[in-house]
């Protein structure tokens, strides 16, 4: 099959034609149909997270079809999963089980997790093993427009839940995440302010047209104090800055999983009970309750599709803060 295929950081990914994977047991063989594009990715390709397995395939924005059920693929958490099924393969991969954080309901702190598209092989490929008690099954639709719900929707959502039930949300770096998030949070009756690199007044517009109550740069500050801020761009300094925005016993989330150092700021701005908190990964239960809440909510994901072996593009673009919306690739 052909995948683009990561080496070593600041390389380009490499089209290249490897084996198809073998389902093992447990795993089903999913023939991609379209597969998002997420920062994690970028912070990969730059360095940023230093674990990758290599040689990798990336990608944890996966939408396809079953192909094939592997050996023992069966029992209580995969049953229902057939051939020709449409799934979608998330970031959380597979867990332990046995930990404290499995055990507790918290599989996505799991002490020995597994990641799509870094610790195991992802969806920039045309083909991907996916161990199936993780896997999502989905309905139909357009596979391209349902990618970026994977990542961007789920770690939004989690990120949503964090914040609290505010009715004041701020979103800083409107992106894939904000992008849904904000559909989702209007719907359910929430005012959104959105905060945008300083000057891009087309990402400002982009957010005032899915609802946002107001649109600025990350360098102002929103006209209401804020319930919650949840933080999407991976700028360290945009936590002091939020902290500002939030009422007291506000939250501060950040959704991102690596950011730039977060700078000394004076203990009277965190003062009144103001909460930081970061979000890692998913738990099952999340997308669970996100996908038919996104679908409920009628969410649209404003996405742009790229070739396969334009992943390199793709990456560069979101580099370059060059997207409205979420990536996807389509092999
Ligand atoms: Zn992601
Ligand atoms: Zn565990």
């Amino acid at each position: 099959m052909r995948a683009m295929v990561f080496h070593k950081a600041y390389g380009p990914l490499r089209l290249e034609e490897v084996a198809e994977p073998e389902p093992g047991p447990g795993e089903v063989l999913i023939r991609v149909e379209a597969c998002g594009v997420c920062r994690t990715d970028l912070h990969i390709v730059d360095g940023d997270l230093t674990e990758p397995k290599v040689p990798l395939i990336l990608g944890h924005e996966i939408v396809g079809r079953i192909a094939e059920l592997g050996p023992q693929t069966g029992g209580p958490q995969t049953e229902g999963l057939e051939i020709g099924q449409r799934v979608g393969v998330p970031w959380l991969g597979a867990t332990c089980g046995h930990c404290r954080y499995c055990r507790e309901g918290q599989e996505n702190l799991c002490d020995a997790p597994e990641f799509t598209g870094y610790t195991r092989n992802g969806g920039f490929a045309e083909a991907c093993a996916a161990d199936a008690r993780y896997v999502f099954p989905l309905g139909g639709g357009d596979p391209v427009a349902l990618a970026p719900l994977l990542c961007a929707g789920l770690i939004g959502y989690r990120s949503y839940r964090m914040a609290g039930a505010g009715r004041t949300i701020g979103l800083y770096g409107f992106g894939a995440a904000a992008h849904i998030l904000t559909q989702l949070a209007v719907w359910q009756g929430r005012k959104v302010f959105a905060l945008t690199k300083p000057g891009d007044s087309e990402a400002q517009e982009f957010a005032r047209s899915l609802g946002a109550a107001w649109a600025g740069g990350s360098d102002e500050t929103p006209p209401e104090l804020l319930d919650a801020a949840i933080l999407f761009a991976p700028a360290g300094s945009l936590v002091p800055a939020a902290l500002k925005a939030v009422r007291k016993g506000g939250r501060v989330v950040c959704g991102g999983i690596h950011m730039s150092d977060i700078p000394a700021f004076p203990y009277a701005d965190l003062w009144g009970e103001r909460h930081i908190l970061s979000v890692a990964n998913l738990t099952r239960q999340d997308g669970e309750e996100f996908l038919p809440l996104a679908a409920g909510a009628g969410v649209v994901t404003e996405h742009r599709a790229y070739a396969l072996e334009k992943a390199n593009q793709a990456l560069e673009d979101m580099r370059q803060g060059r997207l409205q919306g979420a990536a996807v690739l389509v092999p």
